[in-house]
């Protein structure tokens, strides 16, 4: 099957010459209840055509003209679990070896550990911001390490990254509370979100968007359905005060069985726009930090 490739309303161009770059994993081998996430990426590019959006972010920065943005296409996906693994964090290494920002199209959520070791090599400072339903900090599941419940407790017990904050959680069990007070990850959760969050780090920042942070309501196109979500909008204005030098974003668990309307991965394409957009302003900004 002929893969068609992002396009954010005419923004991503074939070049060799890219700022950003699109690489879509589609992974659903580790997810514990559904699988469908594999199918994330195609959703999110059908969903980004110019024929249904335009290049422009609300913070009135035109893509088109004022990034280079260009699609990988996929990894693949077969073999065993550890090959899979290092060739993501193969490919992503590369593209940070191209000094461009990756966005990964998952997938379930266990690929963000791969991904994640990658930029850590790079970075040795490296701040996470976890958006999530679920704070994936579990030991293992029905004993498995690598499931997608799982890569957050691998990546702080790895020490992969200095400073881990947690956004829309609403399903943390025990175990994972102790987790999350023993590594220090600030957890911030629905019950506790009164008013405008507004984040700045100090270190280079990679954003992991599990799409079931978002209520239901907003993105049913999910495996596990949590009421009590983000609404898009509480994401978007979250985006535009954020302050952060981006160095790379994954988003993942997009389920297109569940997304009857494509509402789901129209949000997805939402959230990466507004994402680029806001990387593209603070780098106006000269919030630069060195890697
Ligand atoms: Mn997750
Ligand atoms: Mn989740």
């Amino acid at each position: 099957m002929k893969i068609q490739m992002t396009n954010f309303g005419g923004a991503v161009k074939k070049t060799r010459d890219y700022e950003f770059a699109i690489l879509g994993i589609p992974f659903d081998e580790k997810s514990s209840f559904l699988k469908g996430a594999a199918k994330g990426p195609q959703a999110i590019r059908e969903a980004s055509t110019e024929e249904a959006i335009n290049a422009w972010t609300e913070s009135g920065i035109d893509l088109e003209k004022e990034t280079l943005i260009t699609d990988l296409g996929d990894i693949n996906v077969s073999g065993s679990l550890e090959e899979i693994f290092s060739r993501i964090e193969k490919r992503v290494r590369g593209i940070l070896e191209k000094g461009a920002v990756p966005i990964i199209l998952g997938g379930d959520h266990s690929v963000s550990y791969p991904s994640v070791r990658a930029f850590s090599q790079k970075y040795k400072n490296l701040d996470i911001l976890h958006f999530d339903a679920h704070p994936d900090l579990y030991e293992e599941l029905y004993g498995d390490r690598y499931s997608h419940a799982c890569p957050f407790a691998r990546i702080i017990e790895e020490g992969l990254t200095e400073n881990l904050v947690q956004v829309g959680v609403r399903a943390a069990t025990g175990q994972q509370r102790e987790m999350a007070k023993k590594y220090r990850v600030r957890m911030i959760e629905m019950k506790d979100i009164k008013e405008k969050i507004v984040l700045d780090f100090s270190n280079p920042l990679y954003i992991s968007f599990d799409i079931d942070s978002l209520d239901p309501a907003f993105a049913p196109g999910v495996s596990h359905h949590e009421p009590g979500g983000l609404s898009t909008r509480q994401v978007i204005n979250m985006i535009h005060s954020l302050k952060a030098q981006v160095v790379g974003l994954d988003i993942v668990e997009v389920n297109p069985d569940r997304d009857s309307s494509g509402i789901t991965a129209s949000a997805a394409v939402k959230i990466i726009m507004e994402i680029l957009g806001q990387t593209v302003l603070l780098k106006r900004t000269d919030r630069k930090v060195e890697s």
